[in-house]
């Protein structure tokens, strides 16, 4: 609803309520929303999560799907090797490296006042190929199946064709009849825009008032189209659909209800057990998974989680992160009602330097299916990534963008929230605790300007001496 209807048509009232409940009714029923609204850092644990084989049993998606994706992208990595070299050392593989934390762990201690249990490890989406984010698996996966969907119908390839052929000319020619389009804040039209162009596509980015200038620009100089609106993501989102829909050459990737998005991010867990694996780092009852991972409309990490359910069931516990000004799968989750309530309808203005992360609807499909999976939701002050940013670039050298620092919380919250502490210990028995792994999942960075990550950096050491 917009905010203007709001204030003539409804009574006062009726303006501090929600999905026909008034606030202060909603916190008697969910207390986790009076913190919300009052843009209160939060925590919450989902009462409704499942063992992992009741939830997997009543799962419209399964394992089968994963590997599908995941042989799809095996296809193309001969392709990949070619167009990126960038991704040549490793095979034609879009991947990220795990890396250890233990100077980030120190500090974060130290500063916080709390002793992070287990192991640091940080999963450096931020470093992928193509697209420095996270949307590197999501997004270039719909724009790979997409093209390959339009390759076989033509009769061009099979499944024995040697995928190089997608940078030929007579390729290329074929995908220029067709063109894709997606609403974003900035990091998903990263990675179709760059992908798309790179294939021979015609492509649209809609994007938000909110993303940023260095983005657009980078876009525009591939020969993507960049659409501004004034309005935030859900708007350009509501947009870019309603114009690719009067088009049947135009694929819209929806990042809010694609399927093909999820299961592409889902590949990364198949990736993560062979690092885990290698660095030999045990994942069983005694030896629990935590997994953070920032939320904006919930697709790259829903799709992350469900991955990781698939591969390590009970082992694994997975939390999204949020900023607080844009918890809305934690509201959506808490309430129950998912994509059917907006942190809007809080009084909550949806404004965050965390980009991807400024969603003020969650994913309906996300929420839904990922319910009896998720472990539970946090949301975090803008202030605190600054901080964890500029300690992260002291300690270990990785710089991030603010949003990647999200995760970064839920160590910390692990040791202090008593929430989050009593579900951590009853999670894997006695003694669970000490031999878990704290993986944070660090969502992108890579590909900010120099200037820009400057400024980032300034703004959490200054921000850190006021602690
Ligand atoms: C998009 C994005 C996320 C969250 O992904 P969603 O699918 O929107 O939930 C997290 N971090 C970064 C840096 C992103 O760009």
């Amino acid at each position: 609803m917009l905010e203007k209807e709001k204030t003539e048509i409804y009574t006062a009232e009726e303006k501090n309520a929600a999905a026909g409940k008034t606030w202060q009714q909603w916190e008697q029923q969910v207390p986790v929303t009076g913190r919300i609204r009052r843009l209160e850092e939060a925590c919450w644990v989902n009462p409704d999560k499942k063992s992992f084989e009741e939830a997997a049993a009543r799962c419209e998606l399964s394992m089968e799907d994963v590997m599908d994706a995941s042989r799809r992208l095996e296809r193309f990595a001969p392709y990949f090797q070619e167009a990126f070299p960038e991704t040549a050392a490793a095979g034609g593989m879009i991947e990220s490296p795990l890396m250890e934390a233990v100077k980030m762990k120190e500090i974060m201690e130290q500063k916080e006042g709390a002793a992070i249990p287990g192991r640091l490890w940080v999963k450096l989406d931020s470093h992928l190929p193509v697209s420095g984010s996270i949307k590197a698996r999501g997004g270039i996966y719909e724009v790979l199946k997409t093209a390959e969907d339009i390759a076989l119908s033509h009769g061009l390839i099979s499944e024995e064709t040697d995928y190089r052929i997608f940078d030929s000319p007579e390729m290329k020619r074929l995908l220029s009849e067709y063109s894709i389009a997606v609403g974003s804040t900035g990091n998903l039209g990263l990675s179709i825009g760059i992908m798309s162009a790179r294939l021979g596509f015609r492509v649209t980015v809609h994007m938000s008032a909110d993303a940023r200038q260095w983005k657009k620009d980078m876009l525009r100089s591939k020969g993507v189209a960049v659409k501004e609106y004034e309005s935030d993501y859900s708007t350009a989102v509501e947009e870019g659909r309603r114009l690719a829909q009067k088009d049947p050459h135009c694929h819209f990737v929806d990042d809010e209800n694609s399927k093909t998005l999820f299961l592409g991010y889902s590949v990364a867990a198949l990736r993560l057990k062979k690092q885990l694996e290698q660095e030999q780092i045990t994942v069983d009852a005694a030896h629990p998974l935590f997994v953070y991972l920032p939320c904006g409309v919930g697709g790259g990490p829903g799709g992350v989680a469900f991955g990781l359910k698939q591969v390590f069931g009970d082992a694994v516990h997975c939390f999204f992160a949020e900023p607080t000004h844009s918890c809305c799968m934690m509201l959506g989750m808490a309430t129950g009602l998912n994509n059917q309530i907006s942190v809007q309808d809080f009084g909550i203005d949806n404004k965050t330097v965390a980009d991807g992360l400024a969603v003020g609807r969650a994913s309906g499909f996300v929420g839904r299916l990922m319910r009896p999976f998720m472990s539970g939701c946090y949301s975090l002050d803008d202030s605190r990534m600054y901080r964890m940013l500029a300690w992260l670039a002291d300690s270990e050298g990785i710089y991030l963008e603010p949003s990647a620092l999200a995760g970064m919380y839920g160590p910390v919250l692990m040791a202090k929230d008593p929430d989050f502490r009593a579900y951590g210990k009853a999670a894997g028995g006695a003694g669970a605790l000490n031999g878990s792994t704290q993986l944070v999942w660090a969502t992108g960075g890579s590909m900010v300007p120099p200037g820009e990550m400057k400024e980032y950096y300034e703004k959490g050491k200054k921000n850190s001496l006021l602690v």
